[in-house]
């Protein structure tokens, strides 16, 4: 097996603002497995909030030698070890574990979701992310994301109402909320809760910082709608340890290292009882298909990455008529543009 990988920058549509930042461009590096002549594609996307770039990973993956594993299905032992190469590079150890999920799918002739035993239709209907802006500008895109059945807004400044009764200006379709950490006090974040309750959202993500166990813990106990934990959870020790903090937490394949540690976070979710959510980076269609295989055993979708941005490279997982639609093909299901 011969891996290579090379940088690469996603033009976002719109300029993209969260609690704390703004950005217009999405570093990522695209990773090949080649066995035999067959090729299994990857990807990291490194949102620079996060902590990795280009020259992080490509540094990463420059050090991993997957030419002394002769098996391929070995993914136990060749993901522990590109995990035990350096700690941290979430996206860039994804990278090689997507493109040996796909490596592999295409050797066996069948897409991941039957792999995993998931009925493709199940796949639930992704939302569409409206960033925090202006009202004229939340207004237009509300108007945009007509095809979409799903509204996902990020708050957490002091503009949250004005957001939501923009979107209420234009639709009347379930909104889910991400504050991205935003809400510093308890109390009226709880009150902020039932607020939001009544405007028809559904659910909401990361509403305190994620250091603050107790006050997320006491806000989920509390609040009228499932609570989802993010930033909070990465890995998959993390799901045990977010069990009494969130309702669900919030997988994704960048912060996970890739599809297998996902798929165990989504089970072992479940097995306590937790909601799932699966979520996304600005990503092409190659990491936002690979995700796309848990999606028919999810609560909540935000596979939206690959709509954000003007210059993917890969076909795979489309969005038809809101609803996420995966292709029959082998592997992860992506073909290069
Ligand atoms: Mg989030």
């Amino acid at each position: 097996m011969k891996l290579r990988f090379r940088p690469y920058t996603l033009e976002l549509k719109h300029v993209f603002t969260i609690a704390n930042s703004s950005r217009t461009t999405t570093p990522v590096v695209l990773t090949e497995i080649d066995y035999d002549g067959i090729l299994g594609y990857g990807e990291a996307s490194m949102p620079p909030y996060l902590g990795e770039s280009h020259e992080s990973a490509t540094a990463f993956l420059s050090r991993v030698d997957l030419s002394k594993f002769e098996n391929p299905f070995e993914l136990e032992t060749i993901l522990e070890y590109v995990d035990g190469i350096a700690p941290g590079n979430p996206a860039a150890k994804a990278s090689v574990d997507i493109a040996l999920h796909d490596l592999l799918g295409k050797i066996m002739n069948q897409p991941w979701y039957n792999i995993w035993g998931y009925d493709r239709k199940l796949a639930p209907n992704t939302s569409f992310t409206i960033g925090i802006d202006k009202e004229d500008v939340v207004r237009q895109k509300t108007k945009e994301a007509a095809e979409f059945k799903v509204l996902k807004v990020k708050l957490g400044r002091d503009t949250d109402k004005m957001m939501i009764e923009t979107i209420r200006s234009v639709t009347d379709k379930p909104i889910t909320a991400d504050v991205n950490q935003g809400w510093k006090d308890r109390s009226s974040a709880l009150e902020m809760l039932h607020w939001l309750k009544e405007k028809g959202v559904v659910m909401i993500e990361q509403p305190m910082p994620k250091e603050q166990i107790d006050n997320n813990a006491w806000l989920t106990e509390r609040s009228p709608i499932p609570i989802f934990g993010d930033e909070g959870v990465q890995r998959l020790p993390d799901v045990k340890k977010a069990h009494g903090v969130y309702s669900g937490i919030n997988i994704k394949l960048m912060k996970s290292t890739g599809m297998r540690e996902a798929h165990k976070m989504l089970v072992l979710a479940r097995s306590l009882g937790m909601q799932v959510m699966l979520g996304c980076m600005t990503e092409t269609s190659c990491a936002i298909s690979a995700a796309s295989h848990l999606a028919p055993m999810v609560d909540f979708a935000d596979l939206d990455g690959a709509l954000l941005i003007s210059n993917d490279v890969y076909d795979g997982t489309k969005v038809i008529d809101g609803k996420i639609t995966l292709m029959e093909r082998p592997g992860i299901g992506v073909k290069k543009l």
